[in-house]
């Protein structure tokens, strides 16, 4: 049976067929540009590919409330043209099959909880570090979804005695999106992320923020891993010392089996990059279950 996989993000859209078992059989990336261009793309792209249903992983905000009038939308985003844009909708109306809906690391959460590392827990958050932060949340066999979804790459952080720096999101000076994102790190030292390889001073400081969004995450969802992933995250010397700064954080409050085994509960993503895509797979997978 063959799913099609749509990853929405900010600058590309990734566009993949795959089947029930995860596997990507071919893959697609274009530019995000405005959706009278970009939508056209995708839609000749799923057209005639035989996908029984389309799962899509979107950069937001979005509104998932099957019950709300604007179900399926993209609602405020910073990409102006994309602001209120009805992407469910409109692939529906062009493609005629279920479409699964949720956000970008909604979806990685999933990728990872049906395939990756966290498939054999009942629970796990999966964290981007990348052009943005943001968390996804697999609970109890679901992905968590509220009044809106997890918007927790927005959570505030205490400043790091040594951190002047005023921050990169617009909303908050001291979020963790803010203060940690890859965009922070290169206005924050003045250089591409990757070039920053070997000055220990970023990593420590990424670390420190990084930690305190983990820390939060444990104490209000308890998850039973926690899974990093994006494009900041491939520094992989990132994972000692923040496994390190959690320690201290937490400060021996909470003691778990986990917690006393953080090379294996604090992970890198497991999916080579695929856990999104993936995880729209099985979106579309679950929309088609449902709507059967
Ligand atoms: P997106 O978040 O747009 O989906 P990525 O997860 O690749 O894409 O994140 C892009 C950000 O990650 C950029 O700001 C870049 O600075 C940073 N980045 C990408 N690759 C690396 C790397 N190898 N080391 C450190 N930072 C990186
Ligand atoms: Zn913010």
């Amino acid at each position: 049976m063959l799913f099609g996989a749509l990853e929405a993000g900010g600058t590309k859209m990734v566009l993949a067929i795959g089947n029930e078992n995860g596997e990507i059989l071919e893959q697609l990336s274009i530019p995000t540009e405005t959706p009278e261009i970009t939508m056209v793309k995708i839609i000749d792209y799923f057209n005639n590919k035989q996908i029984e249903a389309l799962g899509i992983g979107s950069f937001g905000p979005i509104d998932l409330d099957r019950t709300s009038v604007t179900y399926g939308h993209i609602t405020s985003t910073p990409k102006l043209a994309w602001v209120d844009y009805d992407i469910v909708g409109t692939l529906k109306q062009a493609l005629q099959i279920p479409i699964g809906f949720d956000t970008d690391v909604n979806a990685s959460a999933l990728g990872e909880a049906t395939w990756g590392i966290m498939k054999d827990v009942p629970s796990g958050i999966y964290i981007t570090i990348g052009t943005g932060v943001g968390v996804g949340v697999y609970m109890n066999g679901s992905l968590l979804h509220g009044m809106l979804h997890p918007e927790a790459g927005h959570v505030l952080m205490s400043k790091h005695p040594e951190d002047h720096f005023e921050g990169v999101c617009p909303y908050h000076p001291n979020c963790f999106e803010g203060l940690a994102s890859g965009p922070s790190i290169e206005k924050r030292w003045n250089k591409k992320a990757i070039e920053l390889k070997d000055n220990q001073k970023v990593w420590e400081m990424e670390a420190y923020y990084i930690a305190q969004g983990i820390v939060n995450y444990i104490l209000t969802l308890s998850p039973h891993k926690i899974v990093l992933g994006g494009g900041v995250m491939h520094q992989e010397q990132l994972f000692p010392l923040i496994r390190k700064e959690v320690v201290s954080l937490m400060n021996g409050y909470i003691k778990t089996p986990q917690m006393n085994d953080l090379d294996r509960y604090i992970v890198p993503a497991s999916l080579q990059d695929n856990q999104g895509i993936m995880g729209c797979i099985q979106l579309a997978k679950l929309e088609l279950e449902y709507t059967r």
